[in-house]
């Protein structure tokens, strides 16, 4: 199998006058990017902090984090990547959760770093002068089993899970991604947060491979569109809240965005409106996936090819497999509603720490297989299609019947005067709960909410009306762009 270290490796001896790695303070080629990167790995290896360690990373993005992660890598250590968007609080258990020795910050997080209790932090912009070793000759040979980078879990139904990804995981990503158009020619924008699985699954086969990587500390449009200009940007990876705000700047068509080949989205529902207009005026091929930071199961939907199926995620990528099953367990026949379970791709180890979750996490077939559950509720179509409803957790049970806001949420949508939606289940003297639809308009609109309120339920059935709508001016959103339900629901059931 091919390793990361050995790959990259290959990468720096190829093309050392070719552009690796580019942000707002620096653009290195091959030999400057993996000289330090080599250094990092040298000097870590030296400090203690090789197999077996873990290494915290609480920082933007930027070159320096990108030599690290590969430097960290070729160390034979493992990564671990804190989400600059947590609480202190969050932050310490994840620190102490993973049990990081050495942890970098960026000078922008320092005073949050110093704070979390971490036996030594090390300034990331300082990561040149820091790594004084020799270069590291050869990368450090992992075992299969070997903690590549541990992850947490976006925290959007709960306390935040340390994901294990060892090196088999992400070796047969590595081999798995050039669908995508992500090799050594891939020119990358890299706008999401590295601690975000979304953005590894990309940069780390690049990175692999020897391609350029672009990176945003923080994304903004403008920046976005002349960034992907000037480097002839071929590749990026987007949530679907910076397609929505990208379609919708004024200049957009303006800018040439020919070099473009693919682009991804992933990580929230991408609304078939949304994916037309993309489809229309941004040049190269759009897939929208759907996977968890777990693995095991990602399904791919090509948005050029498939224009009749832009509501559902696509089909099981080559070599996985998806099932549908009850409340109970049962497997359910084809065409049902229900939770998603899936296996085949890369697939986690574990949660750290945590052997009942991943357990929980586990729903083992009459075959004797065993498939991760996903905890979103669907359905496969007559043609393998995966419509994809809710999260279990958001699910609205409203008079004993089961309403999936995915459902609410494209009605609403379809209306002129809706910019963004989400629906949410508030309670219900009568049914228990009841749909609430949470409207943001379009700026300048003054429709009523009533007036978007009979209009949705003229198109809905009469089991999923919704109760009302409210405008909202903004919905609270995760750093990677999922909208935060948990947050929406709170002050409805609070109040009781
Ligand atoms: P936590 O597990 O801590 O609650 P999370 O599930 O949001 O957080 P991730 O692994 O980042 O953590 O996200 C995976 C989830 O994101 C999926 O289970 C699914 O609910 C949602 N998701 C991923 N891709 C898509 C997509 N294309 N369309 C709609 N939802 C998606
Ligand atoms: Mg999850």
């Amino acid at each position: 199998a091919l390793d990361f270290g050995t790959a990259f490796y290959d990468a720096i001896a190829r093309d050392p006058g070719k552009l690796a790695v580019v942000d707002e303070a620096h653009a290195w080629d091959w030999a400057t990017f993996g000289a330090l990167a080599k250094r990092v790995a040298g000097t870590l290896t030296a400090q203690g902090h090789g197999r077996g360690a873990r290494v915290a990373v609480l920082a933007r993005n930027s070159a320096e984090y990108l030599a690290l992660y590969a430097g960290i890598l070729c160390a034979g250590a493992c990564v671990v990547p804190l989400p600059v968007s947590a609480t202190s609080q969050v932050l310490r258990g994840m620190l102490t959760d993973c049990g990081a020795a050495l942890l970098f910050a960026d000078s922008a997080n320092a005073g949050l770093a110093a704070g979390l209790g971490a036996p030594e932090v090390v300034t990331l912009e300082d990561l040149p002068v820091w790594a004084d070793a020799d270069p590291q000759p050869d990368p450090t040979a992992p075992d299969p089993d070997d903690f590549f980078d541990l992850i947490y879990s976006s925290g959007t139904t709960g306390t935040p899970k340390g994901i294990i990804h060892d090196h088999r995981f992400r070796a047969r990503q590595l081999m798995r991604m050039p669908r995508f158009g992500l090799d050594e020619n891939a020119r990358l924008l890299v706008s999401t947060p590295l601690y975000s699985n979304t953005t590894l699954v990309a940069a780390l086969p690049v990175m692999a491979k020897g391609g350029t990587l672009v990176s945003m500390a923080k994304f903004d449009v403008t920046r976005f569109l002349e960034l992907s200009e000037k480097h002839r940007i071929t590749n990026a990876m987007l949530v679907p809240v910076q397609y929505m705000r990208i379609m919708a700047a004024p200049d957009f068509d303006r800018y040439d965005l020919s070099s473009y080949r693919a682009k991804t989205s992933t990580s929230a529902p991408l609304p078939a409106p949304l994916i037309r207009d993309i489809l229309a005026r941004w040049p190269g091929e759009l897939y929208e996936i759907y996977g968890m930071t777990e693995g095991g199961l990602s399904t791919v939907l090509d948005a050029r090819a498939q224009p009749d199926k832009l509501d559902t995620v696509g089909k099981p990528a080559e070599g996985c497999e998806l099932r549908v099953i009850d409340e109970a367990g049962t497997e359910l026949p084809a065409g049902a509603f229900g939770e998603i379970v899936g296996r085949g791709g890369p697939m986690m180890q574990g949660y750290l720490h945590a052997p009942e979750k991943t357990l929980e996490a586990t729903w083992t077939s009459p075959e004797g297989i065993d498939f991760i559950r996903t905890g979103d509720m669907g359905r496969v179509d007559e043609d393998g299609f995966l419509h994809l409803l809710d999260r279990k957790k958001d699910m609205i049970i409203s008079g004993g019947f089961n309403i999936y806001a995915a459902d609410l949420e494209r009605v609403l949508r379809d209306h002129p005067a809706v910019a963004d939606v989400a629906v949410i289940a508030v309670p219900s003297p009568q049914w228990g709960e009841t749909p609430l639809g949470l409207v943001v308009r379009r700026p300048g609109d003054l429709t009523g909410a009533e007036e978007i309120l009979d209009w949705a339920n003229a198109r809905l059935g009469k089991t999923q009306r919704l109760s009302a709508v409210e405008f909202r001016t903004d919905l609270p959103r995760s750093a990677i762009g999922k909208i935060e339900k948990r947050v929406l629901r709170a002050p409805y059931w609070e109040e009781r």
